[in-house]
């Protein structure tokens, strides 16, 4: 590690990608003296961040998310802008692997010099993780990327802790028979602001056409989080590139009318202070169970509440009193 943080800031606004790559570790790693470093360097490069179109991807395993952020990115390079992949897989600190760490999976993209991926951190809870990837799309903002995608499995919150770090949040989806909804979660059809039917080539044409009107009177259903936009249904094939063009220019006009109402600068700070009051509660949790008299009073308290010798209020009084007299509530 480089002592003089600037070294990191300077190599970043550079658009070094040996030095990108670095910072992302220091970002990544758990190290007390790497973590205050990274968090020197992303205040430093705070200011360049903002300009890129934040974009979330879900979906199931075999939706075909890595064909697709392929031909995406690739459209997307052609048209000369620079993309970086991240990743959000909570699967990865259970498995040890990460299944979206596989860069051979995009392998046009992972060679493309307009391209950056960089797999899911392999080691920390979903709220870890995505600070992470929270911090390093900043950093790759203030390196030049125009488009930062974020992708991640639906596994658990995995989706809305995504949605909430980005503009778009694209739901991948291909027809299957019968229910098309029945594998789809609620709460995903909710923070989705476009939902894409894949595979809609060959035979499978009409079933993903069929698909998309089903979609379409389910999310008619919600109400829109914004009356500036209305999530729309896509049908599309990753693997033969068509209505790849058509998703790029819905996000462009998305972009444009939330910006126009003055609701895409919202959003962002919405999200912002959304994040830092997700750190703050994090923290206080983390500070709480440190402290030796709380670990020490914990599992009698917990013990004469299951009982019913002490009433839960009592309890909670009890421990936070431990903290400072002037916890108390
Ligand atoms: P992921 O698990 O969501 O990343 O899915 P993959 O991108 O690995 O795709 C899973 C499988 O679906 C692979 O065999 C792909 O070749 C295939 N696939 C992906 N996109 C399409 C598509 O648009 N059409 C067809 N026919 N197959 C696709």
């Amino acid at each position: 590690m480089f002592k003089d943080p600037q070294y990191y800031v300077q190599g970043v606004l550079d658009r070094n990608r040996l030095m990108l790559a670095r910072t992302i570790t220091l970002i990544e790693s758990a190290l007390p003296a790497h973590q205050e470093m990274a968090r020197t360097i992303i205040d430093r490069l705070l200011p360049h961040t903002g300009k890129a179109v934040r974009l979330g991807i879900t979906g199931v395993p075999g939706a075909g998310k890595s064909t697709f952020i392929e031909s995406f990115g690739t459209l997307l390079t052609e048209m000369g802008f620079r993309v970086a992949v991240l990743a959000i897989d909570p699967s990865s600190t259970r498995s040890g692997g990460s299944i979206l760490g596989d860069k051979t999976r995009m392998e046009k993209l992972a060679v493309n010099e307009m391209a950056f991926i960089r797999p899911s951190p392999s080691s920390g809870t979903l709220g870890g993780v995505a600070r992470k990837t929270r911090e390093t799309m900043l950093v790759c903002e203030a390196a030049g990327f125009d488009v930062v995608i974020v992708e991640t499995v639906g596994v658990g919150q995995s989706e809305t802790t995504v949605a909430s770090m980005v503009d778009f949040f694209l739901v991948l989806q291909i027809s299957g028979a019968g229910d098309e909804l029945q594998g789809i979660k609620k709460g995903v059809l909710e923070v989705a602001d476009a939902i894409v039917i894949n595979k809609a080539d060959g035979d499978n044409i009409s079933r993903a056409q069929m698909a998309r009107k089903e979609y379409e009177i389910a999310l008619h259903l919600l109400t829109p989080a914004t009356p500036t936009w209305s999530p729309p249904v896509l049908t599309c094939s990753a693997l033969k590139m068509t209505g790849i063009r058509e998703i790029w220019e819905m996000i462009l006009d998305y972009r444009e009318k939330m910006t126009a109402t003055g609701e895409l600068e919202r959003k962002r700070r919405d999200q912002a202070l959304d994040w830092m009051w997700f750190l703050l509660k994090e923290g206080l949790e983390e500070w709480f169970y440190r402290n030796s008299k709380v670990r020490e009073l914990l599992p009698e308290l917990k013990r004469d509440v299951e009982n019913g010798k002490t009433a839960p209020t009592v309890a909670a009084i009890a421990m936070l009193s431990l903290l400072d007299s002037k916890c108390a509530i």
